[in-house]
């Protein structure tokens, strides 16, 4: 939670000077040098953490994710936080994995739902269909990766989008008078096409409309499936303790 608002690390974290070539403006820098602050905290924690597992001799056989929920805006994209926008300064998060020995580096897209069947595979168990692709996947199937947003209020936002192997994404999203429609036939508008390998900060949209209808055809059928299962799928009512429906609403997750 520490990489969360309010950006208020311990002094010894506290990060001086600029980690991205990106320019802010000086008041910016200072509120991303906390929010720095914050994650060099928790890099040390989680540093703790793993001398903790190797004075057990636990380490060399655990198996260890390190990833985030969402990363966070600097007014990239005119707001500050996070559940705003499915830009990559909000959803391109690290993604890291101690699995025994192993080394390497995936370069397709991948997405958080790929974890679970990854873990799936370490632990021996077999693939389970409709949960990402394992990472360990020598010759994956998808072509894309979607990400969405639920939006429960106008200024959050409602967008999808579809990022394909080679980082082309395509970000699209509902009109203000339609925020709550969520059905996969409503036609969404386009926030933006961005090649958010080169464009990280996705400042410099695509113009190539036939690329965007490839990528909006593509993002058509992966979420059709997707909305074809919700359907289909009992979810179990849960009820909640007020005081985790309070946490809930204070990091955003759940409406007014
Ligand atoms: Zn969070």
């Amino acid at each position: 939670m520490d990489p969360h608002h309010p950006y208020d690390p311990p002094k010894s974290d506290k990060f001086q000077g600029a980690l991205t070539s990106r320019a802010y403006p000086e008041r910016t820098q200072r509120k991303m040098n906390r929010y720095d602050g914050e994650i060099r905290f928790l890099d040390r924690q989680i540093g703790a953490l793993f001398a903790f597992l190797r004075e057990r001799g636990l380490y060399d056989d655990a198996v260890i994710v390190i990833v985030a929920d969402h990363g966070e805006q600097f007014r990239e994209h005119e707001k500050q936080g996070h559940g705003y926008s499915l830009h990559n300064v909000e959803i391109h998060v690290a993604l890291l994995l101690k699995a025994g020995g192993r080394r390497g580096e995936v370069e397709r897209t991948v997405s958080i739902t790929d974890i679970f069947p990854t873990i799936l595979e370490l632990a021996g168990a077999g693939p389970r269909a409709n949960h990402g692709e394992s990472l360990l996947d020598p010759s994956p199937q998808r072509l894309a990766v979607l990400s969405e947003q639920v939006g429960f209020s106008l200024e959050r936002g409602n967008q999808k989008a579809i990022v394909d192997r080679r980082g082309r994404k395509l970000i699209l999203g509902y009109g203000e008078d339609d925020w709550s429609a969520v059905a996969p036939e409503t036609e969404l508008g386009t926030v933006g096409m961005y090649r958010s390998r080169s464009d990280p900060f996705e400042e410099k949209p695509i113009l190539d409309l036939g690329l965007e209808a490839r990528l909006r055809a593509r993002f058509y059928e992966a979420y059709g499936k997707v909305a074809e299962r919700r359907k289909g799928r009992d979810v179990p009512k849960v009820t909640l303790e007020e005081a985790t429906v309070e946490r809930l609403r204070m990091l955003g997750y759940v409406g007014e």
